[in-house]
């Protein structure tokens, strides 16, 4: 609620803070236990930065975030821990967080010593069941990161990440590393994984064609702002914001009914640090009128579960 997370910019003789970068400023919203809600946007809209703050890497500058009735940003050291085991994070690069010394054996053996899921005698067990639920071989256990493919790789993120039994999972851009082919399987074991593991997804891409395959509800932000957010039906059939249907209009659409004209946004994203007064997205907006050069849009229903900040919806 209220969630705003502002970088300082230091600059001058004394290293002061000159500027700040807006990466999220001010957004609400309500993720719903057992749904995947994806956040998508262009680089810098500030999709990323939601999830760490979520995840408590990174202070906010302000707002408040409840998960599960807790007050996240006032827990103590040990309450902190046993979120962190409620909440877990698959990156882009699954390389990069694997320790390439490291044995598969020894990367999920690592995960369930930490927080203590299970007892020493069960671990061999659990490591089992765990690569069977992402789809590897029980062969795979004593070889380490490099032997295997990115899918593979992210399937070993995957069960590191189901290792201690979350109800969260952030998945950051987590596919948008593997080939298309490779991505449909990895989005399809994260739907069988969700059903199996009453888990919540909370999705983060720039790719509405794969935010498409996976979503319950979708929210687009730009600029640190969320510009839209509905659930997937009425969002892509029903787009109420120029910019999502300038990012609708991007995508191939397999369905005849949903064919669109390219929409092409001139100009490029504004900075973060002094972005545009009144409606952010107005400087690259097709349908800009003079209102929204001075007129901040609010968030408005327009739907049941669609809200949407634009003065023309
Ligand atoms: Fe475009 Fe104005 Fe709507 Fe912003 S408020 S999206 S500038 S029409
Ligand atoms: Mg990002």
């Amino acid at each position: 609620k209220g969630l705003k997370q502002y970088f300082p910019i230091k600059g001058g003789f004394f290293g002061r803070t000159v500027n700040h970068v807006k990466a999220v400023d001010d957004i609400s919203f309500t993720i719903y236990e057992g749904e995947t809600l994806s956040i998508v946007g262009e680089s810098g809209c500030g999709k990323s930065t939601t999830g760490r703050a979520i995840l408590r890497l990174d202070e906010p500058t302000a707002g408040e975030i409840t998960f599960q009735g807790q007050d996240v940003l006032r827990l103590s050291k040990s309450g902190l821990r046993a979120m962190r085991k409620d909440m877990q994070v698959i990156f882009q690069d699954p390389f990069a967080s694997l320790n390439p010394r490291q044995t598969v054996r020894q990367i999920l053996g690592e995960a369930l010593t930490i927080q203590q899921v299970v007892p020493k005698e069960r671990q061999a067990d659990r490591i089992m069941e765990l690569l069977s639920y992402v789809g590897l071989r029980a062969d795979h256990i004593d070889r380490y990161p490099h032997e295997f493919s990115g899918g593979q790789r992210q399937r070993i993120g995957i069960a590191r990440a189901l290792a201690v039994q979350p109800k969260l999972m952030i998945c950051d851009e987590a596919v948008s590393a593997l080939d298309v082919s490779i991505q449909a399987q990895v989005l399809n074991l994260l739907k069988k994984l969700q059903e199996e593991h009453k888990l919540t997804y909370l999705f983060i891409s720039h790719d509405l064609g794969v935010v498409r395959h996976i979503s319950d509800r979708v929210m687009v932000m730009y600029l640190g702002k969320i510009v839209e957010i509905a659930d997937k039906k009425s969002l892509f059939e029903n787009p109420q914001h120029p910019y999502t249907k300038a990012l609708l209009s991007a995508i191939p659409t397999p369905d005849r009914k949903e064919k669109r004209e390219r929409i092409l946004l001139k100009g490029d994203i504004p900075s973060p640090i002094d972005p545009p007064q009144g409606c952010r997205f107005h400087t690259r907006c097709p349908l800009a009128v003079d209102a929204c050069r001075s007129q901040t849009p609010e968030l408005r229903q327009v739907g049941d579960e669609h809200r949407v900040a634009c003065h023309l919806a």
